[in-house]
């Protein structure tokens, strides 16, 4: 059998086309926000490497930078014209040693902001929204003639199509853990949520293109991918057989999958939580007992200001029947609080949510409006010192959750996916499968394999392990006492 860490890194168009090799050249990305964005800067720098780019962490060393921006933070926009300014700097001292670069933008800030990014920053070369990656090399020499480039338009089915040609690239080395993207857009409109403004409405890739891809990423070492989509269970794809399969049944095709041992999809919205996927946590091994499904709010009346279309009571029901699925799994969610209209009630009715579903972990926001969405122009606004004082309440409450799901894995043994070194010398870093980080004393070699791991010490995000000599890893957790853990949705 082929050894994975043996597969020679190859590239399609320099295979494909046997002239000189193109110059040399640097890359810098730098990646804010989501997964989504991750994967995107990935893809982009596969769609860079035949044009002879190869990655660098050195800004001063780059001939060519990358933002690719997220949209979701407050002051995003500010925040990117101050790192061009930083940037500006390098640029001009490079230029000083007779050494060009080239600066785009990327992501959803560019998507929102367009033109005026070149307007504001002169030293943007280029400024092109999420569906137009694949269109970097064209992109590239256009600028390089002296153009300033803006490309916004919304053509996903163009990306998703170039994607799936990535997949019939030779077989490149790929990391343990990577990331896939099924679906991109969202039609949900949430009140407070730019996503359906900056990334379009929801567009899914085929079940063929994703199978491909991920046969793809399992024969290049991937033993864990996680789908990724705004609103990733509202995935709904063409399939071979000529029907239109949800993700449950994806996530069935995809397990059959050799060599792919781990499964995670994310984000979710609690609408899309069919029968057909709560059926595959309890069936499919290799789905990990893990759900990030966000509520944002406890308030019935918070949660219809925001159009989220379901009821407190509906989501205690989806929880208790993904429980009933899947007894193990850990809850994830996000929460916004100091939405406009939120009383001291309708906060309370968010902490009582918490106590009642117990969290393993959850991310927390102050709500900030966002032009262009109607909740910033929405009346009730609550004052930043309410909502840092709920914050800080909401937050210490997850806390204590997430310190007793951790605390509850202690003495376990559970099979962890060993991803990279840890910080301390002959230490490596993997994942549980409830997704907290594992650091283990463990050599080198047994990166990109699953080992069963006893739960040690825990600490606020991490589980702390040591290796179960002779004890063969599964696909879940093994302790005794088992019954069985932003984006957006
Ligand atoms: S919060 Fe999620 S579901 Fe709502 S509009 Fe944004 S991406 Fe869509």
């Amino acid at each position: 059998m082929t050894d994975r860490l043996d597969i020679e890194v190859a590239d399609a168009a320099g295979a494909a086309n046997a002239k000189a090799d193109p110059p040399k050249r640097k890359v810098f990305t730098r990646t804010y926000g989501c997964q989504m964005n991750v994967y995107d800067s990935e893809r982009m720098n596969d769609v860079l490497a035949p044009q002879g780019y190869s990655v660098t962490e050195d800004l001063a060393d780059a001939d060519l930078v990358i933002l690719n921006t997220c949209h979701i933070r407050e002051k995003a926009a500010e925040k990117v014209y101050s790192e061009l300014g930083r940037i500006r700097k390098v640029k001009e001292e490079r230029a000083l040693a007779g050494k060009d670069m080239m600066v785009g933008v990327a992501g959803c800030v560019a998507q929102a902001e367009g033109e005026e990014i070149s307007r504001r920053a002169p030293i943007v070369d280029m400024v092109f929204g999420p569906q137009s990656y694949h269109r970097l090399p064209k992109l590239l020499e256009e600028a390089a003639s002296g153009k300033k480039v803006v490309e916004t338009e919304f053509d996903i089915d163009a990306k998703f199509e170039h994607l799936s040609e990535r997949a019939a690239r030779p077989v490149q080395k790929r990391p343990p853990a990577a990331f896939l993207t099924v679906q991109e857009g969202c039609d949900k409109f949430c009140t407070f949520c730019v996503v359906p403004y900056t990334r379009g409405a929801e567009v899914s890739r085929s079940v063929a293109q994703i199978v491909a891809e991920a046969e793809q990423m399992a024969a290049g070492g991937v033993r864990e991918i996680t789908l990724l989509g705004q609103n990733v269970n509202g995935w709904h794809g063409e399939a071979p057989d000529g029907k239109t399969w949800g993700l449950g049944r994806l996530l069935r095709r995809l397990s059959e999958i050799d060599g792919l041992d781990r499964l995670r999809y994310t984000t979710s919205h609690p609408r899309d939580m069919d029968d057909e996927l709560i059926d595959a946590h309890r069936d499919l091994k290799t789905l990990m007992p893990y759900l990030h499904l966000p509520v944002q709010s406890g308030s019935d009346k918070i949660l219809a200001a925001m159009n989220r279309k379901h009821t407190r009571d509906e989501y205690f029901r989806l929880i208790d029947r993904i429980r009933e699925a899947s007894p193990d799994i850990a809850m994830s969610c996000d929460f916004i609080v100091g939405f406009p209209g939120e009383t001291d009630q309708d906060f309370e009715d968010t902490m009582d949510l918490i106590r009642r579903v117990e969290y393993g972990s959850a991310f927390s926001f102050k709500y900030s409006q966002r032009p262009g969405t109607p909740g910033a122009t929405m009346a009730d606004q609550v004052p930043e010192e309410v909502k840092g004082a709920r914050l800080a309440e909401l937050q210490a409450l997850v806390a204590s959750q997430q310190t007793a799901f951790n605390a509850s894995r202690l003495g376990m043994t559970c099979d962890v996916l060993f991803e990279r070194k840890g910080r301390n010398p002959g230490q490596l870093v993997g994942k549980s499968p409830w997704l907290q980080p594992v650091p283990v004393d463990a050599p080198e070699a047994l990166i990109g394999t699953i080992q069963a791991v006893e739960i040690v010490e825990i600490g606020s995000n991490s589980l702390f392990g040591r290796l179960v000599a002779g004890h063969h890893a599964s696909n879940g957790s093994s302790h005794d006492a088992i019954k069985e853990a932003a984006f957006d949705a």
